[in-house]
Protein backbone atom coordinates (compact mmCIF):
# COMPACT_ATOMS: atom_id res chain seq x y z
CA UNK A 1 0.00 0.00 0.00
CA UNK A 2 1.03 3.36 -0.45
CA UNK A 3 -0.39 6.81 0.36
CA UNK A 4 -0.25 9.07 -2.66
CA UNK A 5 -0.53 12.78 -2.73
CA UNK A 6 -3.35 14.16 -4.40
CA UNK A 7 -3.27 16.88 -6.99
CA UNK A 8 -5.75 20.07 -7.17
CA UNK A 9 -7.50 20.57 -10.74
CA UNK A 10 -7.90 24.06 -11.75
CA UNK A 11 -11.02 25.76 -11.09
CA UNK A 12 -14.06 24.08 -8.50
CA UNK A 13 -15.36 24.93 -5.78
CA UNK A 14 -15.13 24.17 -1.25
CA UNK A 15 -18.69 23.50 -0.99
CA UNK A 16 -20.20 23.85 2.14
CA UNK A 17 -22.48 21.50 3.73
CA UNK A 18 -23.33 19.20 6.33
CA UNK A 19 -22.85 15.21 6.39
CA UNK A 20 -25.82 14.94 8.83
CA UNK A 21 -25.70 11.48 8.56
CA UNK A 22 -21.88 10.52 8.79
CA UNK A 23 -22.12 8.28 11.82
CA UNK A 24 -25.18 6.59 11.15
CA UNK A 25 -24.89 3.26 9.84
CA UNK A 26 -26.27 1.51 7.15
CA UNK A 27 -30.15 0.40 8.21
CA UNK A 28 -31.98 -1.71 6.10
CA UNK A 29 -35.70 -1.39 5.84
CA UNK A 30 -38.57 -3.75 6.36
CA UNK A 31 -39.42 -5.08 3.58
CA UNK A 32 -41.82 -2.81 1.79
CA UNK A 33 -45.77 -3.62 1.04
CA UNK A 34 -44.62 -2.93 -2.62
CA UNK A 35 -42.62 -1.75 -4.89
CA UNK A 36 -42.80 -0.01 -8.18
CA UNK A 37 -40.16 -0.29 -10.49
CA UNK A 38 -38.99 2.03 -13.05
CA UNK A 39 -37.78 0.54 -16.56
CA UNK A 40 -35.72 3.52 -17.10
CA UNK A 41 -32.54 3.08 -14.49
CA UNK A 42 -29.91 3.79 -16.70
CA UNK A 43 -28.83 5.88 -19.62
CA UNK A 44 -30.08 4.19 -23.04
CA UNK A 45 -33.51 2.76 -24.07
CA UNK A 46 -35.80 1.85 -21.42
CA UNK A 47 -36.03 -1.92 -20.47
CA UNK A 48 -38.48 -4.47 -21.72
CA UNK A 49 -41.01 -6.04 -19.59
CA UNK A 50 -40.85 -10.17 -19.56
CA UNK A 51 -43.64 -10.60 -17.52
CA UNK A 52 -47.67 -10.12 -17.34
CA UNK A 53 -49.88 -8.28 -14.67
CA UNK A 54 -51.00 -11.65 -12.41
CA UNK A 55 -47.59 -13.01 -12.63
CA UNK A 56 -46.05 -14.04 -9.19
CA UNK A 57 -42.30 -13.42 -9.31
CA UNK A 58 -39.57 -14.36 -6.29
CA UNK A 59 -36.88 -11.48 -5.30
CA UNK A 60 -34.15 -11.72 -8.35
CA UNK A 61 -36.27 -12.87 -10.71
CA UNK A 62 -35.94 -11.10 -14.28
CA UNK A 63 -38.70 -8.96 -14.91
CA UNK A 64 -37.56 -6.66 -17.56
CA UNK A 65 -34.44 -7.30 -20.43
CA UNK A 66 -32.27 -4.86 -21.68
CA UNK A 67 -33.31 -3.47 -25.26
CA UNK A 68 -29.77 -3.49 -26.94
CA UNK A 69 -26.20 -3.12 -25.34
CA UNK A 70 -26.99 0.51 -23.89
CA UNK A 71 -29.58 -0.50 -21.54
CA UNK A 72 -30.12 -3.31 -17.89
CA UNK A 73 -32.02 -5.81 -17.58
CA UNK A 74 -33.90 -5.03 -14.36
CA UNK A 75 -35.22 -7.63 -11.61
CA UNK A 76 -38.31 -7.99 -9.32
CA UNK A 77 -36.45 -6.52 -5.80
CA UNK A 78 -39.39 -8.46 -3.54
CA UNK A 79 -41.26 -11.61 -3.91
CA UNK A 80 -45.13 -11.09 -4.91
CA UNK A 81 -47.59 -10.45 -7.72
CA UNK A 82 -47.19 -8.44 -10.41
CA UNK A 83 -50.21 -5.78 -9.84
CA UNK A 84 -49.59 -3.57 -12.78
CA UNK A 85 -47.68 -2.57 -15.94
CA UNK A 86 -48.30 0.91 -16.72
CA UNK A 87 -46.63 4.48 -17.69
CA UNK A 88 -46.61 6.69 -14.70
CA UNK A 89 -45.70 10.25 -14.21
CA UNK A 90 -43.09 10.15 -11.88
CA UNK A 91 -42.11 12.63 -9.32
CA UNK A 92 -39.46 14.47 -11.36
CA UNK A 93 -42.10 14.81 -14.03
CA UNK A 94 -41.48 12.22 -16.36
CA UNK A 95 -43.44 9.59 -17.85
CA UNK A 96 -41.86 6.19 -17.64
CA UNK A 97 -42.88 2.57 -17.82
CA UNK A 98 -43.00 0.80 -14.13
CA UNK A 99 -43.93 -2.59 -12.31
CA UNK A 100 -45.48 -2.58 -9.64
CA UNK A 101 -45.29 -5.55 -7.64
CA UNK A 102 -47.11 -6.17 -4.30
CA UNK A 103 -44.95 -7.89 -1.44
CA UNK A 104 -46.29 -11.70 -0.73
CA UNK A 105 -43.86 -11.81 2.04
CA UNK A 106 -42.46 -15.23 1.87
CA UNK A 107 -38.94 -14.38 1.17
CA UNK A 108 -38.68 -16.52 -1.94
CA UNK A 109 -35.29 -15.65 -3.86
CA UNK A 110 -33.56 -16.53 -6.70
CA UNK A 111 -29.82 -16.20 -7.31
CA UNK A 112 -27.61 -17.01 -10.16
CA UNK A 113 -25.60 -19.98 -10.82
CA UNK A 114 -22.25 -20.03 -9.47
CA UNK A 115 -20.10 -19.10 -12.34
CA UNK A 116 -17.70 -21.89 -13.93
CA UNK A 117 -15.04 -19.48 -13.95
CA UNK A 118 -13.39 -16.22 -13.29
CA UNK A 119 -12.37 -15.49 -16.87
CA UNK A 120 -12.99 -11.33 -17.97
CA UNK A 121 -15.51 -12.57 -20.54
CA UNK A 122 -17.27 -14.74 -17.92
CA UNK A 123 -17.23 -11.89 -15.56
CA UNK A 124 -18.40 -9.01 -17.82
CA UNK A 125 -21.40 -11.58 -18.98
CA UNK A 126 -22.32 -11.70 -15.43
CA UNK A 127 -22.16 -8.08 -14.89
CA UNK A 128 -24.04 -7.26 -17.99
CA UNK A 129 -26.70 -10.11 -16.96
CA UNK A 130 -27.26 -8.72 -13.25
CA UNK A 131 -27.89 -5.34 -14.64
CA UNK A 132 -25.70 -3.82 -12.82
CA UNK A 133 -24.63 -0.41 -14.03
CA UNK A 134 -22.92 2.96 -12.76
CA UNK A 135 -24.57 3.35 -9.30
CA UNK A 136 -22.56 7.01 -8.56
CA UNK A 137 -25.61 8.18 -10.99
CA UNK A 138 -24.24 7.91 -14.70
CA UNK A 139 -26.16 4.95 -14.90
CA UNK A 140 -24.12 3.33 -18.05
CA UNK A 141 -23.64 0.13 -18.58
CA UNK A 142 -20.71 -1.33 -16.33
CA UNK A 143 -20.23 -4.43 -18.61
CA UNK A 144 -19.35 -1.62 -21.53
CA UNK A 145 -17.03 0.14 -19.29
CA UNK A 146 -15.34 -3.34 -18.49
CA UNK A 147 -14.73 -4.04 -22.33
CA UNK A 148 -12.51 -1.29 -23.45
CA UNK A 149 -11.74 -0.37 -26.94
CA UNK A 150 -8.37 0.80 -26.18
CA UNK A 151 -5.51 -0.36 -23.52
CA UNK A 152 -5.86 0.51 -19.71
CA UNK A 153 -3.15 0.57 -17.34
CA UNK A 154 -4.99 1.93 -14.19
CA UNK A 155 -8.32 1.02 -12.07
CA UNK A 156 -9.42 4.45 -10.24
CA UNK A 157 -12.43 3.54 -7.79
CA UNK A 158 -14.38 6.99 -6.63
CA UNK A 159 -14.74 6.90 -3.42
CA UNK A 160 -14.98 10.96 -3.16
CA UNK A 161 -18.46 11.64 -2.89
CA UNK A 162 -18.00 14.99 -2.88
CA UNK A 163 -21.67 16.35 -2.84
CA UNK A 164 -23.02 17.59 0.65
CA UNK A 165 -25.02 15.77 2.48
CA UNK A 166 -24.61 12.29 0.99
CA UNK A 167 -22.66 9.57 3.26
CA UNK A 168 -24.04 6.35 1.48
CA UNK A 169 -20.44 5.86 0.35
CA UNK A 170 -18.99 6.68 3.14
CA UNK A 171 -20.70 4.18 5.17
CA UNK A 172 -20.29 1.59 2.83
CA UNK A 173 -16.51 2.23 2.71
CA UNK A 174 -16.68 1.47 5.88
CA UNK A 175 -18.63 -1.36 6.40
CA UNK A 176 -18.12 -2.82 3.27
CA UNK A 177 -14.09 -2.74 2.79
CA UNK A 178 -13.90 -5.84 2.38
CA UNK A 179 -16.10 -6.72 -0.21
CA UNK A 180 -15.51 -3.66 -1.89
CA UNK A 181 -11.78 -4.49 -2.06
CA UNK A 182 -12.88 -8.20 -3.36
CA UNK A 183 -14.74 -6.09 -6.12
CA UNK A 184 -12.08 -4.22 -6.95
CA UNK A 185 -10.01 -7.34 -7.33
CA UNK A 186 -12.51 -8.88 -9.63
CA UNK A 187 -12.68 -5.91 -11.81
CA UNK A 188 -8.77 -5.15 -12.31
CA UNK A 189 -8.53 -8.67 -13.31
CA UNK A 190 -11.51 -8.22 -15.69
CA UNK A 191 -9.73 -5.83 -17.29
CA UNK A 192 -6.27 -7.40 -17.07
CA UNK A 193 -4.90 -4.55 -14.36
CA UNK A 194 -2.64 -4.42 -11.80
CA UNK A 195 -2.93 -1.32 -10.82
CA UNK A 196 -5.87 0.23 -8.48
CA UNK A 197 -6.30 3.32 -6.84
CA UNK A 198 -8.69 4.41 -4.86
CA UNK A 199 -9.50 8.46 -4.34
CA UNK A 200 -11.46 9.62 -0.87
CA UNK A 201 -11.78 13.12 -0.10
CA UNK A 202 -10.21 13.95 3.36
CA UNK A 203 -13.14 14.12 4.99
CA UNK A 204 -13.81 10.73 5.62
CA UNK A 205 -10.32 9.95 7.74
CA UNK A 206 -11.62 6.61 8.69
CA UNK A 207 -12.53 5.48 4.77
CA UNK A 208 -8.89 6.09 4.18
CA UNK A 209 -7.13 4.25 6.87
CA UNK A 210 -10.12 1.43 6.06
CA UNK A 211 -8.17 1.20 2.93
CA UNK A 212 -4.82 1.85 3.75
CA UNK A 213 -4.37 -1.69 5.07
CA UNK A 214 -4.42 -3.24 1.66
CA UNK A 215 -1.02 -3.91 0.45
CA UNK A 216 -1.85 -4.04 -3.33
CA UNK A 217 -3.72 -0.73 -4.31
CA UNK A 218 -2.84 3.27 -3.35
CA UNK A 219 -4.73 4.99 -1.70
CA UNK A 220 -5.42 9.34 -2.60
CA UNK A 221 -6.02 11.49 -0.01
CA UNK A 222 -8.45 14.03 -2.17
CA UNK A 223 -8.56 17.53 -1.49
CA UNK A 224 -12.38 18.92 -0.36
CA UNK A 225 -12.98 20.39 -3.60
CA UNK A 226 -16.30 20.20 -5.93
CA UNK A 227 -16.62 18.23 -8.05
CA UNK A 228 -13.89 16.00 -7.10
CA UNK A 229 -16.36 13.06 -7.75
CA UNK A 230 -16.16 13.96 -11.25
CA UNK A 231 -14.10 11.48 -13.77
CA UNK A 232 -12.08 13.90 -15.35
CA UNK A 233 -11.21 15.30 -12.04
CA UNK A 234 -10.69 12.33 -10.16
CA UNK A 235 -8.76 11.31 -12.86
CA UNK A 236 -6.46 14.19 -12.92
CA UNK A 237 -5.94 14.30 -9.59
CA UNK A 238 -5.57 10.62 -9.04
CA UNK A 239 -2.84 10.23 -12.11
CA UNK A 240 -2.12 13.69 -13.33
CA UNK A 241 -3.43 12.69 -16.66
CA UNK A 242 -5.84 15.08 -18.43
CA UNK A 243 -8.82 14.02 -20.30
CA UNK A 244 -9.10 16.29 -23.39
CA UNK A 245 -12.40 17.78 -24.57
CA UNK A 246 -14.83 15.03 -26.17
CA UNK A 247 -12.56 12.36 -25.12
CA UNK A 248 -13.28 9.28 -22.25
CA UNK A 249 -11.01 7.91 -19.35
CA UNK A 250 -9.99 4.84 -21.18
CA UNK A 251 -8.30 7.58 -24.28
CA UNK A 252 -6.33 7.79 -20.94
CA UNK A 253 -5.70 4.49 -19.99
CA UNK A 254 -8.28 4.87 -17.30
CA UNK A 255 -11.47 3.03 -16.27
CA UNK A 256 -13.06 4.85 -13.34
CA UNK A 257 -15.69 2.73 -11.07
CA UNK A 258 -17.44 3.93 -8.24
CA UNK A 259 -17.51 2.32 -4.85
CA UNK A 260 -21.35 1.28 -5.07
CA UNK A 261 -20.75 0.23 -8.52
CA UNK A 262 -17.71 -2.17 -6.99
CA UNK A 263 -19.71 -3.86 -4.76
CA UNK A 264 -22.78 -4.89 -6.98
CA UNK A 265 -19.95 -6.52 -9.13
CA UNK A 266 -18.66 -8.05 -6.37
CA UNK A 267 -22.37 -9.37 -5.35
CA UNK A 268 -23.47 -10.71 -8.36
CA UNK A 269 -20.00 -12.41 -9.12
CA UNK A 270 -18.85 -14.06 -5.53
CA UNK A 271 -22.55 -13.90 -4.16
CA UNK A 272 -25.01 -14.52 -7.44
CA UNK A 273 -26.87 -11.45 -6.72
CA UNK A 274 -28.71 -9.60 -9.45
CA UNK A 275 -28.74 -6.02 -8.62
CA UNK A 276 -32.54 -5.86 -6.94
CA UNK A 277 -31.10 -3.43 -3.87
CA UNK A 278 -29.59 0.39 -3.51
CA UNK A 279 -28.09 2.00 -0.53
CA UNK A 280 -28.96 6.03 -0.18
CA UNK A 281 -28.68 8.87 2.25
CA UNK A 282 -32.12 10.32 3.25
CA UNK A 283 -31.14 13.90 4.86
CA UNK A 284 -31.37 17.15 5.07
CA UNK A 285 -33.15 19.74 8.25
CA UNK A 286 -36.53 18.71 7.23
CA UNK A 287 -35.89 15.32 8.16
CA UNK A 288 -36.51 14.29 11.64
CA UNK A 289 -33.27 11.25 11.64
CA UNK A 290 -31.07 11.73 8.62
CA UNK A 291 -30.05 8.11 7.91
CA UNK A 292 -28.61 5.56 4.86
CA UNK A 293 -30.75 3.06 4.08
CA UNK A 294 -30.04 -0.38 2.35
CA UNK A 295 -33.60 -0.10 0.13
CA UNK A 296 -35.37 -2.32 -2.32
CA UNK A 297 -35.10 -0.62 -6.03
CA UNK A 298 -38.88 0.68 -6.46
CA UNK A 299 -39.38 1.46 -2.62
CA UNK A 300 -41.09 4.90 -2.23
CA UNK A 301 -39.56 7.73 -1.33
CA UNK A 302 -42.29 9.25 0.64
CA UNK A 303 -42.20 5.62 2.98
CA UNK A 304 -38.27 6.36 3.38
CA UNK A 305 -38.94 9.65 4.45
CA UNK A 306 -41.81 8.63 6.63
CA UNK A 307 -38.68 5.61 8.41
CA UNK A 308 -36.88 8.86 9.05
CA UNK A 309 -39.01 9.99 11.40
CA UNK A 310 -41.35 12.16 8.48
CA UNK A 311 -40.44 16.14 7.57
CA UNK A 312 -40.81 19.05 9.26
CA UNK A 313 -43.65 21.88 8.31
CA UNK A 314 -41.05 23.77 7.45
CA UNK A 315 -39.70 21.64 4.59
CA UNK A 316 -39.86 23.52 1.09
CA UNK A 317 -38.41 21.09 -1.04
CA UNK A 318 -37.30 17.66 -1.63
CA UNK A 319 -34.48 16.40 -3.50
CA UNK A 320 -33.28 13.79 -5.32
CA UNK A 321 -29.68 13.17 -5.23
CA UNK A 322 -27.31 15.83 -3.73
CA UNK A 323 -28.13 19.44 -3.22
CA UNK A 324 -25.80 20.10 -6.07
CA UNK A 325 -26.14 17.85 -9.25
CA UNK A 326 -29.78 16.38 -7.28
CA UNK A 327 -33.03 17.21 -9.23
CA UNK A 328 -36.16 18.39 -7.32
CA UNK A 329 -39.02 16.66 -7.51
CA UNK A 330 -42.79 18.09 -8.21
CA UNK A 331 -44.31 15.17 -6.74
CA UNK A 332 -43.75 12.63 -4.10
CA UNK A 333 -44.85 9.96 -6.63
CA UNK A 334 -41.09 8.73 -7.23
CA UNK A 335 -40.01 5.20 -6.16
CA UNK A 336 -36.22 4.52 -5.87
CA UNK A 337 -33.46 3.70 -8.55
CA UNK A 338 -30.39 2.35 -9.23
CA UNK A 339 -28.64 5.13 -9.53
CA UNK A 340 -30.43 6.91 -6.08
CA UNK A 341 -28.10 7.72 -3.90
CA UNK A 342 -29.62 10.73 -1.55
CA UNK A 343 -33.50 12.04 -0.62
CA UNK A 344 -32.52 15.32 0.68
CA UNK A 345 -35.36 17.05 2.59
CA UNK A 346 -34.40 20.77 2.51
CA UNK A 347 -36.20 23.73 4.29
CA UNK A 348 -35.96 27.28 3.64
CA UNK A 349 -32.64 27.99 5.41
CA UNK A 350 -30.81 25.45 3.12
CA UNK A 351 -32.19 26.49 -0.01
CA UNK A 352 -32.50 29.36 -2.19
CA UNK A 353 -35.88 30.40 -3.45
CA UNK A 354 -35.39 33.79 -4.57
CA UNK A 355 -36.57 34.47 -7.95
CA UNK A 356 -33.42 35.26 -10.70
CA UNK A 357 -32.97 38.60 -11.50
CA UNK A 358 -30.98 39.53 -14.72
CA UNK A 359 -27.28 38.68 -15.52
CA UNK A 360 -25.09 41.61 -14.29
CA UNK A 361 -21.97 39.76 -16.25
CA UNK A 362 -19.92 39.36 -13.02
CA UNK A 363 -17.98 35.68 -14.61
CA UNK A 364 -18.21 34.33 -11.51
CA UNK A 365 -20.03 31.33 -13.16
CA UNK A 366 -17.38 31.28 -15.33
CA UNK A 367 -14.49 31.29 -13.21
CA UNK A 368 -15.63 28.43 -10.93
CA UNK A 369 -16.67 26.15 -13.88
CA UNK A 370 -14.44 22.65 -13.77
CA UNK A 371 -14.90 22.65 -17.14
CA UNK A 372 -13.14 26.05 -18.18
CA UNK A 373 -17.08 27.03 -19.73
CA UNK A 374 -18.73 30.07 -20.19
CA UNK A 375 -22.24 28.96 -18.50
CA UNK A 376 -23.22 32.54 -18.98
CA UNK A 377 -23.12 32.64 -22.69
CA UNK A 378 -24.30 29.18 -23.04
CA UNK A 379 -27.69 30.42 -21.42
CA UNK A 380 -28.13 33.70 -22.97
CA UNK A 381 -27.74 31.22 -26.67
CA UNK A 382 -30.47 29.15 -25.14
CA UNK A 383 -32.74 31.76 -24.40
CA UNK A 384 -32.27 33.44 -27.41
CA UNK A 385 -33.11 30.02 -29.05
CA UNK A 386 -29.75 30.07 -30.60
CA UNK A 387 -28.48 26.51 -29.94
CA UNK A 388 -25.78 26.59 -32.44
CA UNK A 389 -24.30 29.30 -30.43
CA UNK A 390 -24.89 27.28 -27.22
CA UNK A 391 -22.79 24.43 -28.81
CA UNK A 392 -20.31 26.92 -29.88
CA UNK A 393 -19.51 27.83 -26.31
CA UNK A 394 -19.24 24.39 -25.21
CA UNK A 395 -22.76 23.01 -23.95
CA UNK A 396 -21.98 19.09 -24.88
CA UNK A 397 -19.30 19.59 -22.25
CA UNK A 398 -21.26 20.69 -19.22
CA UNK A 399 -20.78 17.87 -16.53
CA UNK A 400 -23.58 19.69 -14.83
CA UNK A 401 -22.34 19.74 -11.90
CA UNK A 402 -24.29 22.64 -10.69
CA UNK A 403 -21.77 24.94 -9.36
CA UNK A 404 -22.46 27.89 -11.93
CA UNK A 405 -25.44 28.29 -10.58
CA UNK A 406 -24.60 27.59 -6.76
CA UNK A 407 -21.81 30.92 -7.17
CA UNK A 408 -24.69 33.13 -9.13
CA UNK A 409 -25.85 36.15 -7.35
CA UNK A 410 -28.30 36.52 -9.81
CA UNK A 411 -29.49 32.97 -8.67
CA UNK A 412 -29.84 32.31 -12.61
CA UNK A 413 -31.07 28.81 -13.39
CA UNK A 414 -27.81 27.65 -15.28
CA UNK A 415 -27.62 23.86 -15.59
CA UNK A 416 -31.75 24.01 -16.28
CA UNK A 417 -30.70 26.03 -19.07
CA UNK A 418 -27.37 24.37 -20.44
CA UNK A 419 -29.40 20.74 -19.90
CA UNK A 420 -32.05 21.56 -21.74
CA UNK A 421 -29.56 23.43 -24.99
CA UNK A 422 -27.76 20.05 -25.11
CA UNK A 423 -31.19 18.55 -25.26
CA UNK A 424 -31.98 21.08 -28.29
CA UNK A 425 -28.79 20.58 -29.42
CA UNK A 426 -29.43 16.31 -29.53
CA UNK A 427 -32.16 17.19 -30.96
CA UNK A 428 -31.17 19.03 -33.79
CA UNK A 429 -28.51 16.89 -34.80
CA UNK A 430 -30.81 13.64 -34.87
CA UNK A 431 -33.33 15.45 -37.24
CA UNK A 432 -29.60 16.71 -39.43
S1 LIG B 1 -21.38 24.97 -16.95
FE1 LIG B 1 -21.74 22.84 -16.44
S2 LIG B 1 -19.72 22.05 -15.87
FE2 LIG B 1 -19.61 24.29 -15.78
S3 LIG B 1 -20.11 24.79 -13.66
FE3 LIG B 1 -22.02 24.88 -14.79
S4 LIG B 1 -22.91 22.86 -14.53
FE4 LIG B 1 -20.73 22.66 -13.97
S1 LIG C 1 -22.61 34.26 -12.23
FE1 LIG C 1 -24.71 34.74 -12.77
S2 LIG C 1 -24.77 36.97 -12.87
FE2 LIG C 1 -22.61 36.39 -12.89
S3 LIG C 1 -22.10 36.22 -15.10
FE3 LIG C 1 -22.71 34.19 -14.43
S4 LIG C 1 -24.91 34.12 -14.92
FE4 LIG C 1 -24.33 36.27 -14.93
Amino acid sequence: MSILKARRFPFGSRIHGTKLSRYSPIETIPSPDFVCISMSQHIGAPAIPVVAEGDVVKKGQLIAKAAGPVSANIYASIPGTVEKISEITNGLGQKQTHIRIKNDFTGNEMLFDDLKDRSPSSVVERVALAGIVGLGGAGFPTAIKLSPKSPLDILIINGAECEPYLTCDDRLMLERTEDIYRGMKIIAEALGLTRIIIGIEKNKPLAIEAFAKYADIDVVPLRKQYPMGGEKQLIYCTTGRKVPVGKMPFDVGCCVQNVKTVLACYEAVVLNKPLTETVLTVSGHGVKEPKNLKVPLGTSFSSLIDYCGGKSDDTVKIVAGGPMMGKALVSLNQYTRKTDSGILVLTDKETNREKPSNCINCARCAQKCPMRLMPMMIESHFLCGDYSGAERYGAMNCVECGLCAHNCPAGRALVQSITAAKNKIREMKKNG
